[in-house]
């Protein structure tokens, strides 16, 4: 991927989080602790800080240096989680991808997600949102309907009870709210999916 590719990436990320940092806070106060806007803006302010450096790299070293700066800044449970997304991804991903490579590094870097957040999907987090974005790219699935089904799994989170996470102190009245991880990560998707149909 070209340095002008990945760092309009790195933009196009941390101005969604940034634009909705707001709304995740709410999200995160309603079933958590309030933390998650200001958690990752912090984040993704630290990576767009450094976005020069980040893009001058291979993809591989780029995505593992974001996902060290990610578990450095972000804080909070999601911040490991999010950063092992980013390494792992980077540890899996050739320097050119194709379609297929991104899905099985997709895949790869959701399990180690998972592995390391003890979790699942149906479990009200994240990993509702990264499941069925994983599984949309290995059916080939156009970025338009990929962001589609990202928040639409991002509203299916609602609905459930949390089992992980601070909102699963809430029990049953976690039911209600939609996940902030769920919600961040849809946000993500569509930023990324968003600047690539862009570039394509
Ligand atoms: P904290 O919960 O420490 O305040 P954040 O508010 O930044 O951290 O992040 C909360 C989000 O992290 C949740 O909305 C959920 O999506 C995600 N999360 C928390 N624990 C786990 C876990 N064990 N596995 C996957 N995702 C998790
Ligand atoms: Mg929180």
């Amino acid at each position: 991927m070209a340095a002008a590719d990945l760092s309009r990436l790195i933009e196009a990320t941390a101005n969604t989080i940034a634009a909705h940092a707001e709304e995740l806070t709410r999200l995160d106060q309603a079933i958590g602790d309030g933390d998650h806007g200001l958690n990752m803006k912090r984040g993704f302010e630290a990576v767009r800080a450094e976005a020069g450096a980040f893009s001058a790299k291979p993809l591989p070293e780029a995505l593992k240096a974001i996902g060290t700066k990610l578990v450095m800044t972000v804080g909070g449970a999601s911040g490991p989680l999010f950063g092992t997304l980013f390494m792992a991804l980077g540890k899996e991903i050739p320097a050119a991808p194709d379609r297929a490579d991104l899905a099985a590094a997709f895949g790869k870097a959701i399990e180690a997600v998972a592995a390391r957040g003890k979790s699942q999907a149906g479990q009200k987090t994240m990993l509702d949102v990264l499941q069925p974005v994983h599984e949309a790219l290995l059916q080939g699935k156009t970025a338009a309907d990929i962001v589609e089904i990202a928040d639409n799994a991002a509203d299916a989170t609602v609905p459930m009870k949390a089992l992980r996470g601070r909102a699963s102190f809430l029990g049953d009245r976690s039911i209600g709210h939609m996940d902030a991880g769920a919600r961040s990560t849809a946000l993500l998707v569509r930023a990324v999916a968003e600047a690539i149909e862009r570039r394509a």
